[in-house]
């Protein structure tokens, strides 16, 4: 592993004197540092960007040579895929298994479907007009864009972000989470290697909480897309209404699965595991509301405790493993502080809810699996993101009421429905709150298809065609002639 991780902008790598200790979650010890940005540099990434794009090649360029750069990331990254993957686990504390087969490859893989798809989404469109009028809406990119991501995810919702935003022409300013920015940062690598002009793409590490103004309030950037939580979701809609920018706000979630009595109860146990424990419950779309059915709501939960105990708890680097640390001892206490208001509330604790005992997990930031009962619907629990390994079973009767209760808190983001009745699915997904629904299945992101939040969930979709169009904006150009062959406006003095 290098032992430094410079900045990258204007295709200089900058070494600054400020530097973040990178801390491996699954022992507690410093792995690397990297350089963290001051003022200066974020002021030499903005103007980098903003002459990149208001005086470079890269909006420029035809849709074909767009694409042969887009299409060399993602070879690039393909390249490097499992140097990139030990880092990301070693960074995030993400077992193996998941960066090895989700995180990298899908990362890649959505350069290559935008690369080969975003050319039929620029197009210009001939809108038929009365009177013979003519105009045409041409696709444009949006100029100078900040993308700014969280610790969860960090490469692959990067590669979400810059796919789209650099295939439609815009230059970059993308901001990793001070915790996470080594897979970035190699990234910038790539992305040097593939030949980006200067200010194209710039990547600077810095904590949020120093730049964040001066990066989102500053006239040179044309456009947010943020991916975090609500609470800094709102500041940067503060910021950003200092200036006016165009935003996409990906924000957090507290999604429902819905089981009802006739699921196939094995399958869907199996995967309402996974929908809450996968990354440690570190997922935006974490189910961590399982609304069950009454007739087999015992039946649920004994065998989702069985087998919630059952999960591997080990080291991140570890193929075994299957749950590895939280993201650090700060995100750790919060869970527990949840858990411990919840037993305020009521809320029973029948699995984990406690810091494993293994000595070889002692130094890492370790969660049981954990399985809450009996939590009421107005309960802290019930409604607000935990972002960590933390369940909470609640009964329902009939349909309207398992509705009602997925649709109770102020986030929409996604929801699961569990049954073999299929057109019951698809009556109640058009009555569910949330940007996704997925019927019988969890987890499936496909480029093809937009994905993002309603309400405190956020606004604007990533992925898809819609995804892609977020990052342009349409020009109306009108050539507008009367049957005489003079504009309609020529006549409306006599003159
Ligand atoms: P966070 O909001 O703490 O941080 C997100 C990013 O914002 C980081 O890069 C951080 O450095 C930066 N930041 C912090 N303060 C800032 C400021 N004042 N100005 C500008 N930037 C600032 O979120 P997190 O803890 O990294 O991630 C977890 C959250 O992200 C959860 O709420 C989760 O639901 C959400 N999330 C949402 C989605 C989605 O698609 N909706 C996906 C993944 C994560």
């Amino acid at each position: 592993m290098n032992s430094k991780y410079p900045l990258f902008i204007n295709n200089q790598f900058i070494e600054t004197a400020e530097k973040q200790n990178i801390i491996n979650p699954s022992t507690g010890k410093v792995i690397t540092e990297a350089s963290l940005a001051s003022m200066k540099e974020v002021d030499f990434a903005l103007s980098s960007a903003r002459e990149a794009f208001d005086h470079g090649p890269w909006p420029q360029f035809s849709l074909e040579q767009r694409k042969e750069f887009i299409l060399k990331i993602c070879a690039g990254i393909l390249d490097n895929a499992a140097e990139l993957a030990q880092l990301e686990t070693q960074n995030t504390g993400k077992p193996i298994k998941e960066t090895t087969f989700m995180d990298i490859p899908s990362g890649a893989k959505t350069f290559e479907f935008i690369a080969n798809n975003f050319i039929d989404y620029l197009k210009d469109e001939q809108p038929v007009l009365p009177e013979g009028a003519k105009a045409r809406l041409e696709r444009e990119p949006v100029g100078v864009v900040v993308l700014i991501v969280p610790w969860n995810y960090p490469l692959l919702i990067a590669c979400w972000k810059l796919a789209s935003c650099l295939a439609a022409g815009n230059t970059v300013i993308l901001k990793p989470s001070s915790l996470t920015p080594l897979t970035a940062l190699e990234l910038a690598k790539i992305m040097h290697k593939a030949g980006l002009p200067a200010g194209v793409v710039n990547v600077i590490n810095a904590s949020g909480a120093k730049i964040g103004e001066a990066l989102c309030a500053d006239k040179r950037v044309d456009m947010i897309s943020f991916t975090g939580s609500n609470e800094i979701g709102k500041q940067i809609l503060q910021y950003s209404s200092k200036n006016v920018k165009k935003l996409i706000m990906e924000l957090g979630g507290k999604s429902a699965a819905l089981v009802f009595g006739d699921a196939d109860l094995d399958v869907a146990i199996n995967s309402c595991l996974v929908s809450i424990f996968l990354n440690q419950g570190q997922m935006c779309t974490a189910m961590s509301r399982f609304l069950v059915q009454e007739s087999i709501y015992d039946k649920f939960v004994a065998g989702f405790v069985e087998k919630a105990r059952r999960i591997k708890l080990g080291l991140a680097e570890d193929f075994q493993t299957q749950m590895g640390p939280l993201i650090s001892d700060s995100q750790r206490k919060k869970v527990i502080a949840y858990i411990e208001k919840a037993k305020a509330e009521g809320a029973k604790v029948i699995c984990g809810g406690k810091i494993p005992e293994a000595p070889e997990l002692k130094n890492g930031y370790y969660f049981e699996p954990t399985l809450l009962i009996d939590v009421s619907s107005h309960s802290h629990v019930f409604k607000e993101e935990v972002f960590g390994p933390v369940a909470l079973i609640h009964k329902f009767s009939g349909s309207d009421e398992a509705v009602a209760l997925a649709n109770s808190v102020d986030f929409a983001l996604a929801s699961c429905i569990w049954t073999s009745d299929i057109s019951l699915a698809d009556g109640l997904a058009k009555k569910i709150n949330s940007g996704t629904v997925w019927i019988n299945t969890y987890g499936m992101f496909y480029n093809q298809l937009p994905y993002g939040g309603f309400k405190q969930s956020g606004f604007g979709k990533e992925l898809g065609r819609e995804g892609f169009l977020e990052y342009t904006r349409v020009k109306n150009v009108i050539t507008d002639k009367s049957s005489e062959g003079k504009p309609l406006v020529n006549y409306w003095y006599g003159f």
